[in-house]
């Protein structure tokens, strides 16, 4: 199935191709078994980061590829519609690589961005709340200054893969010395550091990456825990949230493409009257529309990335937001035509498709749900006035 070249550098398409190729050599059997077996895609994970793909928009001089999130979504991209896609992709170079890359002292740059980038490591990002799912200017955790260092206390839900990160990029708040209001902060903390503890969550979706619910009782951390400016905290949020709803995009329009082919395929050639089903209009067209509303998706990815890659902060959010919904809601569609298609076959474990409708509404609801995304460009675009 095409997947619009025309729009792309020849350097694009090519990696496109690159790891279409290594995608297939996975593909969704490896990561159901995965899955099952409760294990971690590693093998996937090792010969993507041989390949240069894990960090390929982080600097050249940190071990990255130099590029952009453009190419890490075409990596996403690209690896979801072979079955396979990397969540951690979406948090670990998207969101704290960029964020180190682009607010962390020279150390902090040293200590994780090689090890982002060649895979070796990896890192959580951890903002939602139980009592502040889309409201995120209602988080609590909040960090004290104590003997030149830091003291965190909160708690966070949803958190994913943070059994597998070498540390979480906690979004915590500092007070205003002179206000007393509170201000959103990044804070590194280590797997492993006393009082930081992890309670996986039971999810209904198979997925090797966990979600966790934690707890950050009294955590102590270094004065250089802190990422960033203390008093830059939303623009050093959003430099990291952008790219995220990128990566979301990337992720749904994958597996949006995935489910896609497989009922194309099956279309062709299931016969249960004297043509094959695809030949039924009724058949037909939901899986053309499901193809048309995926390319345009990507067309607003890709606007996305290019905004976010050439410094345009203010457009990537609006085009990023975009993104993300346009993808959500493709990937739903696409998916659920997809079983439609299979009839009873679209929900056996053989054929794979039936899982994909829990996993598919992830990209409905996270990381910002579609709601926030029609509010956002209600009052910001539109200039309508809010209800909340
Ligand atoms: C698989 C998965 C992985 C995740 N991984 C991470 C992660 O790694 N890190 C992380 O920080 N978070 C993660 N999340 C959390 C995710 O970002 C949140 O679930 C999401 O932001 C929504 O928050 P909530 O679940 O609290 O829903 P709520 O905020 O409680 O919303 C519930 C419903 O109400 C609607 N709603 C809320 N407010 C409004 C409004 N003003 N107007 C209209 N409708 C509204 C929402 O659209 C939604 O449909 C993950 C979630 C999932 C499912």
């Amino acid at each position: 199935m095409s997947t619009t070249p025309g729009t792309e550098s020849e350097e694009h398409t090519a990696l496109r191709a690159a790891v279409a190729a290594l995608g297939q050599r996975y593909g969704r059997d490896y990561l159901a078994r995965v899955a099952r077996e409760g294990r971690h895609p590693d093998e996937l994970w090792a010969d993507a980061a041989k390949l240069g793909y894990l960090g390929v928009n982080l600097p050249e001089e940190y071990g990255g590829g130099g590029g952009g999130i453009a190419e890490l979504s075409i990596v996403l991209e690209e690896l979801g519609a072979a079955g396979s896609p990397l969540l951690m992709l979406v948090v670990s170079p998207a969101i704290c690589g960029t964020v180190i890359a682009r607010f962390g002292t020279e150390e902090q740059k040293r200590t994780w961005l090689p090890g982002l980038a060649d895979g070796s490591r990896t890192m959580a990002f951890g903002i939602t709340e139980p009592d502040a799912g889309s409201n995120s200017h209602r988080i609590t955790t909040t960090a004290r200054r104590e003997d030149g260092g830091w003291r965190l206390t909160g708690r966070k839900v949803f958190i994913s893969g943070v059994d597998i990160a070498d540390a979480t990029l906690i979004v915590g708040r500092t007070e205003d010395a002179r206000t007393g209001r509170l201000k959103p902060c990044l804070f590194i903390v280590p797997r492993d550091a006393p009082g930081f503890t992890r309670t996986p969550i039971d999810m209904e979706i198979q997925a090797a990456e966990k979600q966790f619910e934690l707890v950050l009782d009294d955590v102590r951390l270094p004065a250089d825990a802190l990422v960033g400016d203390e008093d830059a905290g939303l623009l050093q949020l959003f430099a990291g949230l952008n790219p995220e709803r990128i990566m979301t995009a990337a992720f749904a329009i994958g597996m949006g493409r995935y489910a896609l082919a497989r009922a194309v395929d099956y279309a062709r050639t299931r016969q249960v009257w004297k043509e094959p089903i695809g030949a039924h209009q009724a058949v037909a067209h939901p899986l053309a529309q499901a193809h048309i509303e995926l390319e345009l998706a990507r067309l607003m990815m890709q606007k996305a990335a290019h905004l976010y890659d050439s410094g345009d902060d203010m457009g990537a959010g609006e085009a990023a937001n975009m993104a993300k919904y346009a993808a959500g809601e493709a990937c739903v569609r696409a998916v659920d035509q997809a079983v439609h298609t299979l009839g009873g076959n679209g929900l056996t474990r053989e054929y794979g498709l039936g899982a994909l409708v829990t996993a598919s509404r992830v990209a409905r609801i996270a990381p910002v749900s579609r709601e926030m995304i029609l509010n956002f460009v209600s009052h910001q675009t539109l200039g309508l006035p809010k209800s909340y």
